[in-house]
């Protein structure tokens, strides 16, 4: 009987009687059937059987309904085994032939109807074996077993017999189980993850995978008689703590013990599942050990200098904020020592880069001995390091740590077979004082040492307030100057060049000059430095030497120009391409073009600046060495390059009446040059008396107020035009 129809519709079926047999739905309708006669005559008892048998076909019927109702498949068969009872489950089940299955139909009829049909693979080849054995299990109540069927599902069937010698047969589809069973073990068994499931209340190990006894070593068995504590180092807590949210789960990490008592980081991810009917956690774990000794040298690298290993300026800045602070509290001194090798950068290229590593590392090691435990040492750039020496009271006690680490780094090196011999400047800054956040004191330690250098090698010095004052006006000095080289405000202008025997003006030397609304004219000695600290001099190099080779293409032909050149600007690269590309623009011939550089440039004898010199003197460009006799050893730069001229610096023609050495020097250098083939020009003359002592010693050229200052290029036209119409060869000059 349908499920769906009502009780009453029921209830009026049975009362018709056996019309309810035409019903296709087996159930209690076959049941009914067997109610007895109804006894002739007496209508009372008619009543009453009809009455019980209604209440009887109700009772059946609820039962037969609550059947239906149940999701297993249910079966009643006789003790002859004839089908008696199935419910809806148990039809839908054997759909592929419960449309064939009657009442009274015996189980094994039933089976081979089912079988004709194809619906019991298994059956496939041995059905007499099969059917014999399937009836026979129908007599061994309790033994579950499986079977599947043509549709692909597979039913586990369970049969008892009652007191009757009925069987009751349950038949439970248990595919969709089956089908996750499959799934939970591609997951667990085969994951490539280590994975366990834990009992949920005392995290016993209950389940473990391959991986896990692959990453972990132990056997299963050894697993198997683990908690997850005895895995977890330290011991505490379980990855599916209550109280924590999946953030904070998937945030934390553990640590494990392998089997060969190794150590492991892992990120756990849990989920609460029922294992064996009981509350437990599957886990899966992600070994991070690698990710976490990466992170760990990452977090060392931000802080620490990879070559020496010392802290690096991140931290100094950290450490020197903390040692503020308790400083503050204690009422003691905290210096910060800026300590900077002179000259690194000769002797990194003396010794190779490799072997400069070492001298570092040496270094490092050096100042870290001479400094006390509680001392902090960073690095801070390539050859300058910062010591930190707190619980001071004195700046005496500082000095004596300058001195300490000065003699300390002075003494000999001896580094894979060569030594080497330096020296470190020191810059110091106390604070409270001279700074009371780590930046500042930092900072003035800094421009202590920049200054210290200014003044010398080997020297240590303090910072004083007046240093930061003219740190600043050299700041706003480098923005202005940066601005008027942009707007090329900056121009150059011209001083003579004279020859002392015919008094001709054989040239002009271009100096720049920077015009300013306050100040008249800014001078070179003040923005020069600036534009070489600042790489400015670059730009304004290139302006100079255009500017000065198109004033001088307009000049006559004879008239030549010295452009003067920083060390920067050969450093910097490209300044050939730079001098070639400004001759072909402005079409002055390289021949009326002379170069002037200093001493300072040929200290490094690098090859490269040697290579461009001679590159251009071959385009026919003359090189003049400027302040010849300032530099260390300026005779031997002589050897080191062709001069085609030697400027005698300005200190030695001032001294020359009063000082016989300062003649002798002139004399020497006037007798080099006309041995070796090149012009001697004197520069700053500013006397005829002067003039008159260069022209007795031979001097060729000379240069100076005497002659004129440097003039614009407008006044250098009318100064040429009137040496040319004068005809005479003084005329312009003293
Ligand atoms: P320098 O190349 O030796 O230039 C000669 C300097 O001596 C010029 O100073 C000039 O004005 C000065 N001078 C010339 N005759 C006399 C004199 O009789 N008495 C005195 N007391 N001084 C005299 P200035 O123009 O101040 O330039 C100073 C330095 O600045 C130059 O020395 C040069 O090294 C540098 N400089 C000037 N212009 C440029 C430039 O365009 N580029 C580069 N790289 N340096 C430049
Ligand atoms: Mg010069
Ligand atoms: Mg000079």
């Amino acid at each position: 009987m349908p499920p769906d129809q009502p009780i009453k519709k029921r209830l009026a079926s049975v009362s018709r009687g056996p019309r309810a047999r035409d019903t296709q739905r087996p159930g209690p309708v076959a049941g009914l059937s067997a109610l007895p006669q109804l006894p002739e005559g007496c209508e009372a008892c008619q009543d009453a059987h009809v009455v019980a048998a209604q209440n009887a076909y109700l009772s059946c019927a609820r039962l037969h309904e609550a059947f239906d109702m149940l999701p297993e498949g249910l079966v009643l068969l006789d003790s002859e085994g004839r089908h008696v009872l199935w419910n809806k489950s148990y039809a839908e089940i054997y759909s592929g032939s419960a449309d064939l299955l009657q009442p009274g139909m015996t189980f094994e009829e039933a089976l081979r109807a089912g079988v004709a049909r194809g619906e019991y693979p298994e059956a496939a080849g041995r059905v007499e074996e099969w059917i014999g054995d399937r009836v026979a299990r129908l007599r061994h109540p309790g033994e579950q077993h499986e079977l599947s069927l043509a549709n692909g599902h597979r039913i586990l069937v369970d049969e008892r017999v009652t007191s009757e010698n009925s069987v009751v047969g349950l038949h439970v589809d248990i595919t969709g189980l089956m089908h996750r069973e499959k799934s939970f073990r591609l997951l667990f068994d085969d994951n490539p993850l280590p994975m366990f499931v834990c009992a949920a209340d005392d995290g016993r190990i209950v389940a473990i995978n391959d991986a896990a006894l692959a990453h972990y070593g132990y056997s299963r068995e050894d697993f198997l008689a683990k908690t997850l504590g005895d895995i977890q180092s330290p011991a505490a807590g379980m990855p599916w703590s209550a109280g924590q949210t999946d953030e904070e789960r998937a945030a934390r990490t553990w640590r494990h013990v392998k089997a060969d008592g190794g150590l492991i980081d892992v990120a756990v991810y849990s989920r609460e599942m029922p294992y064996e009917g009981r509350p437990a956690v599957m886990l899966a774990m992600v070994d991070i050990t690698e990710r976490k000794e990466a992170e760990a040298r990452a977090a060392f690298l931000a802080q620490h200098d990879p070559l020496t290993g010392l802290p690096n300026r991140a931290s100094l800045r950290q450490r020197a904020e903390d040692i503020l602070a308790v400083t503050r509290r204690s009422g003691q001194k905290v210096a910060a020592l800026c300590i900077d090798i002179d000259d690194f950068q000769a002797v990194n290229d003396t010794l190779g880069p490799s072997l400069g590593d070492e001298l570092l590392l040496a270094v490092a090691e050096r100042l870290r001995t001479t400094m006390r435990e509680e001392d902090f040492l960073a690095r801070i750039g390539g050859d300058e390091f910062i010591a930190l020496q707190a619980g001071i009271d004195r700046p005496e006690q500082v000095a004596i740590l300058a001195k300490r680490l000065m003699s300390r780094i002075s003494e000999p090196y001896r580094i894979d077979g060569k030594s080497a011999v330096i020296s470190v400047s020191i810059g110091i800054a106390m604070a409270p004082g001279d700074g009371n956040s780590a930046d500042v004191l930092l900072k003035n330690a800094e421009m202590a040492l920049t200054l210290t250098k200014n003044n010398g090698r080997g020297m240590f010095r303090f910072f004083e307030p007046a240093m930061d004052a003219r740190a600043q006006l050299r700041r706003r000095l480098e923005m202005k100057l940066r601005a008027a080289i942009d707007d090329s405000v900056l121009e150059p202008h011209y001083q003579p060049l004279v020859d002392l025997r015919s008094g001709r003006i054989t040239g002009f030397e271009a100096l720049a000059r920077w015009p300013d609304a306050e100040r008249g004219f800014i001078p070179p000695s003040e923005f020069i430095p600036v534009a070489e600290d600042t790489g400015l001099i670059s730009a304004l190099g290139v302006k100079i030497l255009r500017r000065a080779c198109l004033d001088a293409a307009g000049w006559p032909d004879h008239v030549n120009v010295a452009v003067n050149l920083s060390p920067v600007q050969f450093s910097s690269g490209g300044l050939f391409a730079v001098v070639l590309e400004t001759l072909r623009d402005t079409g002055l011939p390289a021949r009326r073009l002379q170069l002037e550089i200093t001493e300072t440039l040929l200290l490094e004898k690098s090859e490269q600046v040697v290579a461009t010199l001679h590159a251009l003197r071959a385009l026919g460009v003359s090189i003049c060495m400027d302040d010849f006799g300032t530099g260390y050893s300026s005779l031997s730069y002589l050897r080191s390059f062709p001069f085609d001229k030697i400027k005698i610096d300005r200190s030695f023609v001032q001294d020359l009446d009063s000082n016989p050495d300062a003649q002798a020097i002139i004399r020497a250098i006037v007798s080099l040059g006309g041995g070796l083939g090149i012009t001697v020009t004197a520069e700053g003359i500013e006397t005829q008396a002067e003039l008159k002592r260069l022209r007795l010693e031979g001097c060729h050229e000379g240069q100076g107020f005497l002659f004129s200052r440097a003039l614009p290029n407008a006044d250098i036209v009318s100064l040429l035009c009137a040496q040319q119409s004068a005809g005479a060869p003084r005329s312009a000059v003293a």
